[in-house]
């Protein structure tokens, strides 16, 4: 059961579209888990709708109201069009073998690579990132993978860390999060998360700087990290 949602103002920034792209990202992904904050985000939409209705008209120039009109129906015949062709091509034979990579939400499969492997570097012995291209330059958006019951280490945070769980479930001194569950990183939070025993936990990150390992380790590995936002 999901635990852990974005706040009030995250999904109130998210309907008035003016979230970073990468953050909304994650608030889709989560949406795919949540019917709670669906229901949110719907109603937050009918409020919004309603204070543009009430809001002051002002007249227009036929010439604009029919370049407006055309513009809307052209949308929307896109969108007809996206939703028909939206037959997805077929995925990487690596990707689409990967049991932790099937039936994850749509959001989230839109961003595998179609004709190429996803490319998995070891962070730690028990932690694995590959980066994932989102089409922003703020956020570095990966997936990161920890190995059934490996712990990671100890580290802090740069900047701001949003994590959905996609599969498995993992734990730090704060809690037990399962899949769906959002969780916001701070700079400065400290936490030490461990996979649970039964299988690897995949989850979907969105992160603005690098972590930073504490202690020794990290004072040895810290220079060598960085983000790559795509
Ligand atoms: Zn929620």
């Amino acid at each position: 059961m999901i635990k852990h949602h974005p706040d009030h103002n995250l999904l109130t920034e998210y309907c008035a579209g003016t979230l970073d792209w990468a953050l909304c990202l994650g608030i889709t992904t989560h949406l795919h888990f949540c019917s709670e904050c669906r229901n949110t985000v719907a109603h937050l939409n009918s409020i919004g709708g309603s204070l543009l209705a009430q809001g002051p008209q002002e007249q227009v120039s036929q010439d604009v109201f029919t370049n407006l009109m055309a513009q809307i129906q052209a949308r929307e015949t896109a969108a007809v069009e996206f939703v028909a062709q939206s037959t997805e091509p077929p995925l990487h034979p690596s990707i689409s073998k990967d049991r932790m990579l099937t039936n994850l939400p749509k959001v989230v499969r839109k961003l595998l690579p179609k004709d190429k492997a996803l490319r998995w570097q070891t962070v730690s012995p028990n932690l694995k990132m590959a980066r994932l291209t989102a089409g922003q330059d703020k956020y570095e958006v990966a997936f990161h993978r920890i190995c059934s019951g490996g712990k990671v280490a100890q580290h802090d945070h740069g900047g701001l860390e949003v994590t959905v769980v996609l599969k498995g479930s993992f734990s730090d001194g704060d809690g037990i999060y399962t899949p769906g569950d959002f969780l916001v990183r701070q700079p400065g939070e400290v936490h030490r998360p461990t996979a649970a025993q039964n299988e690897d936990c995949l989850c979907f990150s969105i992160c603005e700087a690098p972590v930073r390992l504490t202690g020794l380790l990290g004072r040895l590995v810290n220079p060598f990290l960085s983000v790559k936002p795509a």
